[in-house]
């Protein structure tokens, strides 16, 4: 298959940090979609995998999957996009297309295996994926989404991976008025999270670890913020939420949390510990309750969760970098001292 050379960041090894690199991306086929990266949004999952926390990774490892750019090519059969359009891509790129979970919407579960935008074996080209830090993006049009004209473009990319992956369980358990809804963790995820719970009517608490992010949280829209680390604050809330998202990217003690559900209610994991967590009986026997775990999101759901968000006017609070600081960023993300997401703009890698 031909290729085009593309400027990247990626690295060969967990220990040495990213740099610029050429990667070869598949020129246009019929179907694709090539798009010039504007911004690319750097989330926790890009950090633990460029440290090997899930496992080894082939080299070169280009992170980057909350993607929006215009396009510039299309192959002879897409009509859904044109050169000069906005265009996003997420964190998937491709999956069988036939399976019952395909079929239902849901291509994050795809039986034959679904492809990430990057690090994740690539049936087409034979070797692996590699992600939006890289001047331009290629795929398949099915996987490509209609980017709605945000204001903020960059504080939109974010809502590729953040977005979807907190807006997909808030859906699903039914998250509206009437609902008491918990959000742990306040960061890329999690300020989302606050944003679109909102926006879909429940009653928003929030848990955190940093002191520093209580007040934040009611300016970002929570009725509620807890320091986590307060036992008096922590029993307040003691079998009063039905649903509890957990975006905590580090091992921690989830028993806490089951015990703010009420009956019936389920905390369902989103982060992604490299850990195995530990839940004791009587937290989840108690009380019917759940401990569930939800994967970003389809592609329709995707689109409908940029719709929405777009509607509300709901974007992340971002802080703009430019790729030769890179490494810096994932250092920050590391201790948490970012609020809420760092978005590369993909104008300072330059061609
Ligand atoms: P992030 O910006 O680093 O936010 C994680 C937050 O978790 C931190 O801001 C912090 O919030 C809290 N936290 C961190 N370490 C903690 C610890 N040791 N104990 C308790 N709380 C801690 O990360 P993100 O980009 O939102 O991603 C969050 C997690 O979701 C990552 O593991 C990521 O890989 C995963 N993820 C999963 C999916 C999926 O589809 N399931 C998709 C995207 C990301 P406070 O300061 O408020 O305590
Ligand atoms: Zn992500």
């Amino acid at each position: 298959m031909n290729t085009k050379q593309v400027k990247a960041y990626g690295t060969t090894t967990a220990t040495e940090p990213l740099q610029e690199i050429t990667i070869n991306r598949r020129v246009v086929q019929p179907h694709d979609v090539e798009m010039e990266i504007l911004y690319c949004g750097i989330c926790h999952s890009d950090l633990h995998q460029v440290k090997g926390d899930f496992g080894p990774f082939p080299p070169p490892i280009v992170p980057g999957h909350e993607i929006v750019g215009r396009v510039t090519a299309v192959g002879s059969h897409v009509n859904k996009f044109k050169a000069g359009d906005l265009a996003a891509v997420g964190c998937i790129v491709d999956s069988c297309g036939h399976c019952e979970y395909c079929n239902d919407g849901i291509e994050q579960f795809c039986d034959e295996g679904v492809t990430y935008s990057f690090n994740s074996p690539d049936k087409i080209s034979g070797g692996h994926t590699f992600g939006g830090f890289s001047k331009t993006y290629v795929c398949h049009e099915k996987y490509v989404l209609q980017m709605p004209s945000f204001t903020n473009l960059a504080a939109a990319a974010p809502l590729l991976c953040a977005g979807i992956t907190v807006y997909s369980p808030l859906k699903h358990w039914e998250a509206g008025p009437g609902k008491k809804v918990g959000i742990l963790g306040i960061g890329g995820l999690g300020h989302v999270a606050i944003k679109i719970a909102k926006a879909m009517g429940a009653h928003v608490t929030v848990f955190t670890t940093s002191a520093s992010k209580v007040e934040d949280a009611k300016r970002l829209g929570a009725d509620e913020a807890v320091l986590s680390s307060d036992a008096e604050q922590m029993n307040r809330f003691d079998r009063q939420l039905h649903f509890i998202i957990d975006t905590v990217s580090a091992k921690h003690d989830v028993n806490s949390y089951l015990n703010l559900l009420r009956h019936d209610g389920t905390v369902v994991l989103v982060g992604l510990p490299p850990e195995p967590l530990e839940i004791g009986a009587f937290n989840v026997v108690m009380g019917r309750r759940s401990f569930a775990g939800s994967n970003i999101g389809g592609i329709a759901e995707t689109q409908e969760m940029l719709d929405f968000c777009f509607q509300h006017n709901i974007t992340a609070d971002s802080e703009i970098i430019a790729i030769q600081d890179v490494n810096e960023a994932f250092e920050r993300l590391e201790k948490g001292d970012v609020k809420y997401r760092f978005v590369i703009d993909m104008a300072s890698l330059k061609n």
